[in-house]
This record gives structure tokens, C-alpha cells and sequence, in this order.
């Protein structure tokens, strides 16, 4: 059993993920990364596929990490993690070093987890690596511009998905589902898996944990927002986080062994649009645009067993 951090003034000092990076301001991933590095210590290994955390954190030869970290493609984070993995077992087995196992996380964004990475990352889980398969799920594919994601909301504008009078409420497809996917549709090695939020930064870091402690592949699925993607102020980035659980936009649980446990539980759900209005992807939205979503968000809320008040759909 990990030990776990009671809260954030009991966090380690010690950071392994270092400022000098060349992120937004006020970025959620960065955040991530500086908790999860935090949380998981010095004997630890990042596996970073194409993404925002690769690209803005390794300009010029330089990355921010105190621990070792590799590239890979944005298609084979899981592979790339996979072999690590088998490497360490087998060179313990054999007695060729003395190290213990390290602490071995792949860090995929949406795009290289749920859509172009799905294949290696599903392959990884799968076959059972001794892996943390973390998706820092922006919402987008932000390194190239902000192009349109399966994780994008219904609703929200990205260069791919205009508002126009086509299709005026711009993405009209709604997000992948990644924890049916991985903890509940095919992954049986998979024994645990959860979401999580930068603006809930200690439970964040015990889903770490929790996730290393465990042999074999867990998964964790943090929402990060992004100032750039998103459009709203970079000193919003947990006031953002927050607001998105109290409105059903994410849902904070976990999977342990088969066993659904709500970690943070809003009393009820605030109208979805307090949230809509917080951010300029949005703000094209019509009143049956913002009614639709707010069918999904309930819709939802029952479908993964939140027993919570809801607001109307008006
Ligand atoms: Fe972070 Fe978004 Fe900027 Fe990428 S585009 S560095 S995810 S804030
Ligand atoms: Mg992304």
C-alpha cells in the first residue's frame, strides 16, 4: 500500500518536473505533469509521446524533467512504454542490475491515448505491462493549433470544427468514453483505473500512487484545461477544473478491482452553462445547443450511476 498524501501542505517538496519549460501560461498539462512528477518521485520513468508535454516542454535539446524521459511517436507511446517495462523485468530476472523495478509512466495527451496512440495504448493494457498509462486529456490536439480531438465537447470550436451555418454549434459529435474503454470494455488486466483533475491536485497525486502500487497496467484520466485551446484567462486554469466537476462536465471516480467509487461528489449539479459562459470555444452556443449538452451531462450522471440532483433541461 503507497503511502498517501493527506493534503497539499503534506505533498513532497521535492519537484522532478522543473520550471523553464516553454508552455502557456496558466497550462493544465504542465500542472499535471509537475503533480504526477511530484507524486511519483525520484525512481521514476516518463515515456512522452508527440503532444504539448513533449513538444513545448523540449525546445532546443532542453526538457524539464529531473528524471528520465523519452520520446515517442504519437501513435506508440504504449508500446514504447511496453518495452521498457519488459526490458527493467528482464534484466532484474537475470541479475544484470541491481535496480529496483522503477515507477514507469507513459504521459499521452488525448490524441496519442484515445485516437492516433488507441492501438498501442489498448495493446499495452491489454498484455498487462507494469505501466501508469496517464492520458492529460486537453481537450484537443493542441501542439499543432488546436485541431478538433474525440475528446473535444459537443459544442465547442477548433480549427477543424468552425461554428458556421452548416453546423452552428461548430463539434457536434460527443467525447470517446476512455474509462469504459480501458477499465470496463475488454481490458481485463487493467485492476485500476480512475479520473482525475489538476484543480483537485491531492487526489490527483494518491490516484499516482494507487495506480504505480498496483502490478500491471492502471490507467489514469486527468482533465487539464488549456487556456489556449479553451480561451479563457490563464489564471482560471483550477477555478476552470473546478467548475467542470460542479457541472457534470467530468466526473471525478475510480475503478479498483471492478468496484466504482465517486471520490469527489459534487451536492448537485450547477446548469451547464456557468460553464459554457467561461470559456470563448463556446460562446457561439444557442439556447438548444446548451440544452442538448445539459441532456448529455444528465443523461450521463445516470448512465455511470452518480446519484446526484440535476438541473432541467430547458
Ligand atoms: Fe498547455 Fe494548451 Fe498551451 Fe498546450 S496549448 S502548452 S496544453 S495551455
Ligand atoms: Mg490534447
Amino acid at each position: 500500500v503507497p503511502e498517501m498524501i493527506k493534503s497539499i501542505a503534506q505533498a513532497p517538496e521535492k519537484e522532478y518536473y522543473l520550471p523553464g519549460h516553454r508552455t502557456c501560461a496558466g497550462c493544465g498539462p504542465a500542472l499535471a505533469y509537475r503533480l504526477i512528477a511530484k507524486a511519483s518521485g525520484k525512481n521514476t520513468i516518463f515515456i512522452g509521446p508527440t503532444g504539448c508535454m513533449y513538444v513545448a516542454n523540449t525546445s532546443y535539446a532542453c526538457g524539464p524533467w529531473a528524471v528520465p524521459w523519452t520520446h515517442a511517436q504519437i501513435t506508440n507511446g504504449g508500446a514504447v512504454a511496453s518495452g521498457i517495462a519488459e526490458a527493467f523485468k528482464m534484466m532484474i530476472k537475470k541479475g544484470k542490475i541491481q535496480d529496483e523495478y522503477p515507477n514507469i509512466i507513459c504521459m499521452a495527451g488525448d490524441g496519442g491515448s484515445i485516437d492516433i496512440g488507441l492501438q498501442a495504448a489498448s495493446a499495452m493494457m491489454y498484455r498487462g505491462h507494469d505501466v501508469l498509462f496517464v492520458m492529460y486529456d486537453n481537450e484537443s490536439y493542441a501542439n499543432t493549433g488546436i485541431q478538433v480531438s474525440p475528446m473535444t465537447p459537443y459544442g465547442a470550436t477548433t480549427m477543424f470544427t468552425p461554428s458556421g451555418p452548416e453546423v452552428p454549434e461548430a463539434k457536434k459529435f460527443f467525447p470517446k468514453d476512455p474509462m469504459a474503454l480501458f477499465c470496463g470494455g475488454g481490458h481485463p488486466e487493467v485492476k485500476y483505473g480512475a479520473t482525475a483533475s489538476v484543480a483537485y491536485p491531492v487526489d490527483l497525486m494518491n490516484k499516482v500512487r494507487k495506480g504505480l502500487a498496483y502490478e500491471g497496467p492502471a490507467f489514469l484520466h486527468v482533465q487539464c484545461p488549456c487556456p489556449k485551446g479553451w480561451t479563457f484567462p490563464a489564471d482560471k486554469t483550477v477555478e476552470l477544473g473546478k467548475l467542470a466537476v460542479e457541472t457534470g462536465m467530468w466526473f471525478i471516480y475510480e475503478m479498483e478491482n471492478g468496484v466504482k467509487t465517486f471520490n469527489i461528489k459534487p451536492k448537485q449539479l450547477k446548469p451547464v452553462e456557468e460553464y459554457v459562459q467561461t470559456q470563448g470555444r463556446f460562446s457561439h452556443l444557442k439556447p438548444e445547443h446548451i440544452a442538448k449538452l445539459q441532456a448529455w451531462i444528465n443523461a450521463r450522471a445516470q448512465f455511470i450511476g452518480m446519484e446526484v440532483p440535476l438541473p432541467p433541461v430547458r
